[in-house]
C-alpha cells in the first residue's frame, strides 16, 4: 500500500504542475499573485477560484495561466488554489464591457468587477464562516517521516482504507477523530487538506434554479393582437439597426408593456436573451407576473430583493443559458450586468426614473450608460420607454451620431381621455377660513368614493406623522443628534409617538421639554403619510385607507401584498409617497390626489422641475385607467408654477422643450456635464481641510481642461451619522472627459479617515 501510493505521488509530480495569476481583493485596485493549482482543476482564465491570501480567505479571478512559475518567486512559498468556485465567470466581452463603466465611472476595474458580480463572489469573504457553495473541505493522506501517537495511526489506517486514501473532513470527523486531532496531522504532514468542488466544473446543481411552480404545466398567454401605433412601434424596433436605440413615449396605459413584452419575443425566437428593466423593487411583481404568464419559465428574476442564493443561481443560470435557452430577465438596476450572451435586447421601463443612477458606492453608473455601451458592443437594440421622457434621453433623439428613434404611443387603449387636473389653491382656502390638510373639494369627492364603488390614491411626500416637531415657544426644531436634519415623527402601533431620523436610522423618544427654553409647548409640523390617515380616519369616518410607504411595504413582497389587498377592494384610499405614483394598474381608482404639491416644487436641484412634473403626470396617471373617467386634485400655494400650468395642460413635450431652451441658454445638464466629488469624515475640520487640500491638487488640471470647479462647500446635509460631509463640483463641455487623475492619486493625499466617492453625472445637482 505504501509502495503504491509513492509511485502515484511520484506520477503526479511528473505532471506539469499549472500556476495561476489570480486577481485578488488587496486595496480598492486588487492586485494579482501567482497560485499553483492542480491541473485535475483545469483552471482558465475568468473562473473564479478560492485562495489564502495572508491566511484569509478570498474569491479571486484568474486572469492568466502559465506553464512555468515566473523567474523571480521560490516555488517553495507559493500556495495553492483551494478550489474552484465558478467556472467561466468572466468573459472577455463582459469584462470589456465593465473596463469601460469602470473608466466612465473613474473607479478601479476590480470595484466595479465586485459590485457586478453577485455578492460575495469575489474578494475577501466576510469574518463569519460563509458555506461555501458546492464546495466541500478534503483531506488526502500523504505519508511523512514524522511519529504518529496510536490515536492518529487509527486515523491514518482508517484513511487507507478510503478511495484515493482521502475522504471528505466531514466525514473523518463522523468516524469519532476530533478537528484537533486532524489539524495535529496536517501539521506534522500526514494530511493535506483541500477545498474541492462537489460536481465538478461548477455546474450548476440541479434543482438549484427554482422554476416558478405555478408556471410548470400551466398554458402560456397568447400575445394581443396591437393596435396600429403599437404595431407602427414594434415594427420600427425589429426593424431596427444592431445597436439601434428607441425612445418609446406613450401616455400611462398606452400599451407599452405589451410592446416590450412583444419585442422580447421576438428576441428569444432569434435566440437572443433579452433583459427588461424596471427602477423600483416594487414594480417587480406586476412585471413578473406579466412576462411569466407570457414566458413561463423562460423568466429569470434578479433584483436586491432576492437572497443571496437566489441571486448566484439566477447568475449561474445567465452564464449557462448561451443560446439554446436565451432567457427573458426582469431586475432592478443591478440587473443590468446580468451575463446574458448573446443579447438581443435590451429594455429600461420608466427610463426617466432616477433610480437607475447609483449615487455610492462607487461606481455611481448609470444603468442606461451601462445598457447603452452593451447594446452597441452585443448589436442588441436598447428600447427605453416612459411616459414622461427624461431630457437627455429626449434629446438623444437629435444627436448628430446614432440618434435614438422616437416612437409615439398617443392613445390610452382603454380610450379613456387623460384625466382632466383640478388644481386647489391652498391660498384661498385658508382665506376662507379652512386650515385642514384635506380642502374641501378633495373632501366632498372623497366622501362620494363608497357609493360609487371607487377608490383614490393619496400622495404624501413624506412618510411618518409629521415632518419636524418644533418649540412654540422659542422655535427650536428637534435635531437629529447624528445629522444635520429634523427627526421625524413617528407613530407606533400602540398610538404613542417617537422620533425617527429618515438618513442615519436614529430612534429616540417623543420629548415633552424643549433642550433650548424648557418649554412643553410643542407642536407637529408638515404632515407624513401617518398624519394624513389620522385624518382622513377623523373627517371621513368608514373610509377605509391603506398606507403604502417604506415603513408599510417592509419585508419580501411587501408591496405585492399590500396592492392586492387595495386592488382586491379591502380599502377605499391608498395613501403613500412617491412609490405610489409608479406604474401600478388599478382599474377602480378615479382619483389622485396631491396633499401639498410645494413640497415638491421646491427642492433646491437642477432637475426639481423635471422631477416633480415627472412625479405629478405619472401619478395623474393612475386615475381613470378603467371603464371610468378619472381626475386629479392637486393642492398647491403655487397653482401659477410652470410646473402645475404644464400639468394641466397634459403636454408634457412644451414643458420639454421649455426646460430644454433654458438649460440650453445657462449651458446647464445635458448641455454641459458634472461631476460631484464627495467627502465625508468624522472630523469636520479635517475632511474641511481634505476637501480644500484636494480643491488645490486639481486645480491646475481642471483649469486647463477648460472646466470650472465650484467649492469645496459643504454638502446640503452637511452631516450625516456623525460624518461631516464636503464637496467639490467640476463643470465642463457636454461628452468631455473627466479632467481627474487616476482614483488612486486622488486618494493617495487624503486622510485615512476621510472617504471619498466620484460620481459623475450626479441626478442632483
Ligand atoms: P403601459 O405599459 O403603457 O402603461 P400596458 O402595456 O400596461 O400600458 O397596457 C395597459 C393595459 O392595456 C394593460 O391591461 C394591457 O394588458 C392592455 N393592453 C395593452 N395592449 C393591448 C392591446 N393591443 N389590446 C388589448 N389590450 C391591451
Ligand atoms: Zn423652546
Ligand atoms: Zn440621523
Amino acid at each position: 500500500m505504501g509502495f503504491a501510493r509513492r509511485i502515484s505521488t511520484v506520477l503526479e509530480m511528473s505532471l506539469p504542475p499549472l500556476w495561476v495569476q489570480v486577481w485578488v481583493e488587496a486595496g480598492r485596485e486588487g492586485r494579482i499573485f501567482t497560485y499553483s493549482a492542480a491541473p485535475a482543476l483545469g483552471l482558465a482564465v475568468g473562473d473564479l477560484v478560492g485562495v489564502r491570501l495572508r491566511g484569509r480567505p478570498q474569491i479571486g479571478l484568474v486572469v492568466d495561466t502559465l506553464a512555468e512559475v515566473p523567474a523571480d518567486l521560490d516555488p517553495a512559498v507559493i500556495q495553492s488554489v483551494e478550489g474552484l468556485h465558478q467556472a467561466a465567470a468572466v468573459d472577455p466581452h463582459w469584462q470589456a464591457l465593465l473596463q469601460e463603466v469602470s473608466r466612465q465611472c473613474h473607479t478601479s476595474l476590480f470595484r466595479t468587477l465586485k459590485t457586478a458580480l453577485p455578492p460575495g463572489w469575489l474578494g475577501q469573504r466576510p469574518g463569519r464562516a460563509q458555506p461555501q457553495l458546492r464546495t466541500q473541505l478534503w483531506l488526502e493522506l500523504v505519508e511523512s517521516p514524522q511519529p504518529l501517537t496510536s490515536r492518529q495511526c487509527q486515523l491514518i489506517d482508517r484513511l487507507r482504507e478510503s478511495p484515493g486514501s482521502a475522504a471528505p473532513q466531514s466525514t473523518v470527523m463522523a468516524w469519532g477523530f476530533s478537528r484537533s486531532l486532524l489539524q495535529a496531522l496536517v501539521a506534522k504532514g500526514w494530511l493535506r487538506s483541500s477545498r474541492q468542488v462537489l460536481s465538478g466544473g461548477g455546474a450548476p446543481q440541479p434543482g438549484a434554479v427554482q422554476q416558478s411552480p405555478d408556471l410548470a404545466g400551466g398554458p402560456l398567454e397568447s400575445p394581443r393582437p396591437l393596435n396600429p401605433e403599437q404595431q407602427a412601434a414594434l415594427e420600427q424596433i425589429l426593424a431596427g439597426s444592431s445597436g439601434q436605440e428607441f425612445l418609446l413615449w406613450g401616455v400611462t396605459g398606452s400599451g407599452k408593456t405589451e410592446v416590450y413584452l412583444q419585442a422580447a419575443a421576438a428576441c428569444l425566437a432569434s435566440g437572443r436573451s433579452a433583459l427588461i428593466l424596471t427602477p423600483e423593487i416594487g414594480l417587480i411583481p406586476q412585471l413578473l407576473d406579466r412576462c411569466r404568464a407570457r414566458f413561463g419559465g423562460r423568466i429569470l428574476e434578479f433584483h436586491s430583493g432576492l437572497s443571496e442564493r437566489a441571486r448566484i443561481a439566477a447568475w449561474r443560470r445567465c452564464l449557462q443559458a448561451g443560446s439554446t435557452e436565451p432567457l427573458i430577465a426582469v431586475g432592478t438596476r443591478s440587473a443590468v450586468f446580468l451575463p446574458l450572451a448573446p443579447l438581443g435586447l435590451i429594455v429600461l421601463d420608466e427610463e426617466h426614473d432616477s433610480s437607475y443612477k447609483q449615487a455610492s458606492p462607487m461606481p455611481c453608473y448609470h444603468a442606461r450608460e451601462v445598457a447603452r455601451l452593451r447594446c452597441r458592443a452585443a448589436g442588441a437594440r436598447l428600447l427605453l420607454g416612459s411616459a414622461t421622457p427624461s431630457l437627455e434621453s429626449w434629446l438623444a433623439c437629435r444627436r448628430p451620431q446614432q440618434p435614438a428613434s422616437l416612437l409615439r404611443l398617443s392613445r390610452r387603449i382603454s380610450g379613456q381621455e387623460p384625466a382632466p387636473v383640478r388644481v386647489v389653491d391652498l391660498r384661498q382656502e385658508l382665506a376662507e377660513g379652512h386650515r385642514r390638510l384635506i380642502s374641501r373639494a378633495l373632501m366632498e369627492r372623497m366622501e362620494r368614493l363608497q357609493e360609487r364603488g371607487e377608490q383614490a390614491v393619496v400622495l404624501v411626500p413624506r412618510r411618518g406623522y409629521s415632518s419636524f416637531l418644533s418649540c412654540r415657544s422659542c422655535g427650536e426644531v428637534v435635531q437629529c443628534p447624528h445629522c444635520d436634519v429634523s427627526l421625524t415623527v413617528h407613530r407606533l402601533r400602540d398610538g404613542s409617538q417617537t422620533l425617527r431620523c429618515h438618513w442615519c436610522g436614529h430612534r429616540q423618544p417623543l420629548t415633552s421639554r424643549c433642550g433650548a427654553c424648557g418649554s412643553t409647548a410643542f407642536k407637529p409640523f408638515g404632515a407624513g403619510t401617518q398624519r394624513v390617515m389620522e385624518q382622513l380616519e377623523q373627517e371621513l369616518s368608514g373610509l377605509r385607507l391603506l398606507r403604502f410607504d417604506r415603513d408599510s411595504t417592509r419585508g419580501r413582497d411587501g408591496h405585492r401584498g399590500l396592492l392586492q389587498r387595495f386592488a382586491a377592494g379591502e380599502a377605499d384610499v391608498l395613501v403613500g409617497t412617491q412609490m405610489l405614483a409608479k406604474g401600478m394598474d388599478l382599474p377602480r381608482v378615479t382619483l389622485a390626489a396631491v396633499l401639498a404639491a410645494d413640497g415638491l416644487l421646491h427642492r433646491p436641484d437642477l432637475r426639481a422641475s423635471e422631477h416633480c412634473l415627472q412625479l405629478l403626470l405619472q401619478l395623474a396617471g393612475r386615475a381613470g385607467r378603467g371603464e371610468r373617467p378619472g381626475e386629479v386634485i392637486v393642492q398647491t400655494y403655487l397653482p401659477d408654477h410652470p410646473v402645475i400650468q404644464h400639468l394641466i395642460d397634459g403636454r408634457y413635450d412644451i414643458f420639454l422643450e421649455a426646460e430644454l431652451q433654458l438649460r440650453r441658454q445657462a449651458q446647464l445638464v445635458p448641455f454641459s456635464r458634472a461631476c460631484l466629488l464627495r467627502l465625508a469624515g468624522p472630523s469636520g475640520a479635517a475632511t474641511a481641510t481634505a476637501a480644500a487640500a484636494l480643491a488645490e491638487q486639481l486645480r491646475p488640471q481642471v483649469e486647463q481642461a477648460g472646466w470650472q470647479m465650484i467649492g469645496p462647500a459643504p454638502a446640503a446635509v452637511a452631516r450625516v451619522a456623525g460624518r461631516y460631509r464636503w464637496q467639490l463640483l467640476l463643470h465642463g463641455p457636454a461628452g468631455a472627459d473627466l479632467p481627474l487623475p487616476p482614483e488612486a492619486e486622488l486618494r493617495a493625499g487624503l486622510a485615512r479617515s476621510v472617504s471619498l466617492s466620484i460620481d459623475p453625472d450626479p441626478i442632483e445637482l
